[in-house]
């Protein structure tokens, strides 16, 4: 209830060495190599999203770099019980120095630390300097700290961070060792959420879990506050209602549910789901970017299969996605995607957001049932060469029939150039294969 048990699960579960980074063993690995080889860079820049961990990762590089290593000499890993370590960790070590460029971005902020460059670290190895949003210091400031980061002494190292690459300057940049850090992944979330609880003693739904990620989109310390606040309120037992209440976000199977009703064309569902979430009041927006990365991980499934590592998702979202998959065109659903993509823009300025969603979703809907040129055309020729007409193929979601042997490019021409072909095409541009047969009696 109170801030300091708010606090309480970011600061208690914050990685302490590499090994605790989670999503990010890319940077790790090189940053142990390079320690490992002695071949520290002079400067590096972390740059990612808020709450991915930079400023953390900086303080365990800088741990790591300073540790007395008294146990375990050799070891890369900081030890976390030396005092460096703990200085580091406490936030009042000499020699390593943060900045908060976001409140200290002048020249006269700067300038103490280029006083102190070139001064030998007193109980360490460095004196590493941690800027954090780095892309926020001035022109003048970076101008002063350019000559010292391009031949500083070398016990001095400087470790940049920013959620905003693009604006930090070219010639930083070309003198740092630059790192992109990744949002995690929502599944990295959720088990290092169950992993904590279990700790914790709380007795949380996996789908409460998996709420609380997807609300974090990426960033672990958003979802362990989030962990915090919702057992503040609702103590030691947290189910997948409560979470959603909290964020605003509906649930797992209710989204599910929405996309398949898109995937069957089913307009009277999107409609109603569309009605229930708004009666609930949860965020369209929200909704639509949901949905997004709901036929997003569809995409994915259909071309890279269920082990991807592409995907988004938890084993039980998962295996939704793959009975969803089964009988609809890879090609419907990247159109789908498309369009939610352009959706979601759409939203940012649209004032009805209800009305955009839904109109957006039913085309979705079109998109899924209804047939392509592709097929019209192949539909045509069948008409065309067999009368009476053979057995229609179901419509919707189910597999097209096999392609009839390729028409010549003479052929193709004589159809396309067909009246009859191009009145039905004009005249119902979303008709399905039923809707000509009926037209061609
Ligand atoms: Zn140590």
């Amino acid at each position: 209830m109170t801030d300091a048990t708010h606090t309480q699960l970011t600061l208690k579960y914050r990685p302490m060495a590499f090994a605790d980074v989670i999503g990010q063993e890319h940077v790790v690995r090189t940053l142990k190599n390079a320690i490992a080889s002695n071949h520290v860079a002079n400067a590096y820049l972390f740059i990612g999203p808020r709450g991915i961990g930079k400023t953390t990762l900086s303080r365990i590089f800088a741990k790591a770099l300073n540790c007395l290593h008294e146990e375990n000499p050799g070891e890369i890993e900081p030890c976390a019980h030396c005092r460096n370590c703990e200085d580091i960790a406490a936030g009042r070590s000499i020699d390593v120095i943060e900045l908060d460029a976001a409140s200290h971005n002048k020249v006269e902020d700067v300038k103490p630390i280029i006083e102190d460059i070139q001064f030998k670290p007193t109980a360490s190895k460095y004196k590493i300097f941690i800027i954090d949003e780095c892309h926020m210091l001035s022109n003048a400031a970076w101008n002063s700290l350019l000559k010292t980061l391009e031949e500083p002494p070398p016990f001095v190292k400087f470790v940049f961070a920013t959620t905003e690459g693009d604006k930090v300057l070219a010639t930083i940049v070309s003198r740092c060792q630059r790192f992109d850090l990744r949002r995690i992944l929502t599944k990295d979330i959720v088990s290092r959420l169950k992993y904590i609880c279990g700790k914790e003693g709380i007795d949380a739904e996996d789908d409460a879990l998996l709420a609380i990620a997807r609300g974090a989109e990426g960033g672990m310390r958003d979802a362990l506050s989030s962990l915090d606040q919702l057992i503040s309120f609702k103590g030691s037992k947290i189910t997948e209602e409560d979470a959603l209440g909290v964020f605003g976000l509906v649930s797992r199977t209710s989204l599910e549910n929405l996309a398949s009703a898109i995937l069957k064309g089913d307009d009277a569902g999107i409609l109603e789901a569309i009605d229930a979430f708004d009666s609930a009041g949860k965020n369209m927006r929200r909704v639509s970017a949901e949905l997004l990365s709901h036929f997003r991980n569809l995409v994915v499934l259909k071309a890279l299969g269920p082990k991807s590592k592409s995907l988004e998702a938890t084993e039980e979202q998962i295996a939704v996605l793959q009975a969803q998959a089964q009988g609809v065109d890879a090609g419907r659903i990247f159109k789908i995607c498309d369009l939610l993509a352009q959706t979601e823009d759409k939203l940012r300025y649209v004032l009805s957001v209800r009305t955009t969603l839904e109109m957006s979703l039913l085309r979705a809907g079109r998109i899924a049932s209804t047939a392509t040129i592709e097929e019209l055309m192949r539909a045509v020729r069948e008409l065309k060469a067999a009368a009476p007409a053979p057995q229609a193929p179901a419509r919707d979601s189910a597999p097209v029939p096999p392609p009839p042997p390729a028409a010549s490019d003479a052929h193709r021409k004589e159809i396309l150039d067909d009246p009859v072909v191009n009145s039905i095409i004009d005249a119902v541009p979303g008709a399905s294969l039923s809707d000509i047969r009926e037209k061609r009696k």
